[in-house]
């Protein structure tokens, strides 16, 4: 009886009543003020028009991997058959769910050149705490569980030092050499050094650098020969998927960024799906869920994410994209991939220094332009230039990582070459600007890359008594003039917050009130 059992449920309550709120909620304007669909459509409508995103210009973040998110990827998370089944669905109800988990584990397996996937990390940072912690019960169950020296190239991510001491080890950094790449003597060392203890390495290839290091097979034996395993951060995927596999490299353990490489959208702190592909040595220490069991050997290890299966409602979309490239388009998504890096680093190069390429000139699937030379001769720095890009419409590239004073551009396979050399234009005609300021055309303290980004209010003000005209601080190139997005805020102090920690608490007496 559907009725009486409704009754029941109403009247059960699983929380205390004591802990039900009874205050008002979502009391700002904003929840209160758009009562009908066209009102609501208009304000979001609005809110999208100040974003700067991928429906608007390329998204050029080195190590981001800001490529298409195709339509018919994105379709079926709609669909209600993914979107409305509950994480811990019993599995016999989830059988659909369970087909395209293993399509995937399937697949990545290919793809990385491992012997199993693990579904369950939500990001990159969780998938490397998850091979971290398969690395450790792997060396606990060899009785070496002594072993916790992680060693990490100068050149990594920031999340390998961070996952790692989540992980409990403790983080050696090894060297580079002046070309950027993993310097082998310094490694040799501290390997030796490590000895019995040495647990892993984390490495990233290509290189975080944008470049293929050489040496990366000789990298990993190095470790191996020292009993440590090696952590391939797999983020830069896009230079490797079809034409090699961090384990055909010799790694031991890999996240991949299903947000990256594999057509998830991401940014702005959506969810994310980090999983990990393992030699089947590690297999028996990956993360398994005390909820929802699978008949995997690592069932009963403990979990890293809340979800079973992570992110699970998003993977249509990644599921969408290797089932439609197939194996030739995977492989063509990465060769178009490189080449676009290598024409912006040829384009760019002559007005903004490449900073690392390999032995052949070329880089990989991005590449640093070095603004310090620049910066040095004529006072604009990366921030400037970065900051300017917002009035020529473009959202600028990832900006002093992994190298202070640098900007670091991936254009991935999904830019056309019509819209690189937009990008070209812009860049070259901000070297243009910068010149002006080397010849004293303009002033350090007075020119649009200082001021950069302009907004309406700027430019409308009846008072404008800068050192150059309106048009040139907003309608920087005719591609703007005909599309122009605004930026709604002048400039910031961007670390300020960051160096100037204040404590907005409330006292205690408040509480006791
Ligand atoms: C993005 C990235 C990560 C971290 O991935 P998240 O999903 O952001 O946690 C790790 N390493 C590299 C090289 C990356 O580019």
């Amino acid at each position: 009886d559907i009725e009486a059992l409704d009754k029941a449920a109403q009247a059960h309550h699983a929380i205390p009543q004591d802990l039900l709120r009874t205050d008002a909620v979502l009391t700002h304007e904003v929840f209160n003020k758009y009562h009908s669909e066209t009102e609501m459509l208009r304000y979001i409508h609005r809110l999208e028009a100040k974003d700067l995103a991928l429906n608007y210009a390329m998204i050029s973040l080195g190590s981001c991997t800001m490529k298409l998110n195709a339509t018919a990827e994105m379709i079926p998370v709609t669909w209600p058959e993914f979107g409305k089944l509950h994480p811990f669905a019993p599995l016999a109800q989830a059988k659909g769910y369970q087909l395209l988990l293993a399509d995937l584990e399937n697949w990545l397996v290919k793809v990385t050149g491992y012997d199993a996937v693990c579904m369950q990390p939500n990001s990159g940072a969780q998938g490397e705490y998850a091979g971290l912690l398969a690395i450790k019960k792997y060396h606990e169950s060899r009785g070496e569980g002594h072993r916790d020296i992680c060693l990490i190239p100068a050149s990594a991510h920031g999340t390998n030092p961070a996952s790692a001491q989540m992980a409990g080890l403790k983080v050696i950094v090894t060297a580079c050499d002046k070309s950027g790449n993993v310097d082998l003597d310094d490694l040799r060392a501290k390997a030796a050094e490590a000895g019995d203890q040495l647990s892993c390495l984390m490495v990233t290839y290509p290189s975080t650098h944008g470049v293929y290091e050489e040496t990366i097979k000789e990298v990993c034996d190095i470790v191996h020969q020292h009993g440590g395993q090696v952590y391939l951060d797999g983020a830069n995927m896009n230079a490797q998927v079809g034409l090699t596999a961090p384990g055909f490299i010799g790694a031991d353990v890999s996240h991949l960024n299903l947000h990256k490489t594999f057509a998830i959208p991401h940014g702005g702190g959506g969810p994310g799906m980090g999983p990990i592909g393992v030699k089947k040595h590690l297999a028996p220490f990956v993360a398994g869920h005390a909820v929802v069991k699978t008949d995997k050997e690592s069932r009963d290890n403990g979990a890293v994410s809340a979800a079973p299966f992570g992110s699970a409602s998003i993977l249509p979309i990644s599921w969408m994209y290797i089932a439609m490239l197939g194996d030739e388009g995977l492989k063509r998504s990465t060769q178009v991939a490189i080449l676009n890096a290598n024409y912006l680093a040829k384009k760019l190069g002559d007005s903004f220094p490449v900073l690392y390429s390999g032995r052949n000139g070329r880089v990989a699937h991005e590449c640093i332009l070095d603004i310090r030379p620049l910066k040095e001769a004529s006072g604009i720095s990366e921030m400037d230039v970065a900051k300017r890009l917002m009035d020529y419409g473009f959202h600028a590239p990832t900006m002093s990582f992994p190298v202070a004073g640098t900007l670091m551009v991936e254009p991935t396979e999904s830019e056309s070459k019509r819209e690189l050399d937009r990008f070209v234009e812009a860049m070259t005609s901000i070297r243009a600007e910068i010149a002006k300021v080397q010849e004293g055309q303009w002033s350090l303290a007075d020119n649009p890359l200082v001021h950069a980004p302009h907004t309406q209010d700027d430019v409308m003000d009846a008072e404008w008594s800068r050192g150059y005209s309106r048009a040139e601080a907003v309608f920087p190139s005719d591609a703007v003039r005909a599309a122009k997005l605004w930026p709604s805020v002048n400039r910031i102090d961007d670390v300020y917050g960051d160096r100037n920690l204040f404590c907005a608490c409330i006292p205690t007496e408040d509480y006791a009130k």
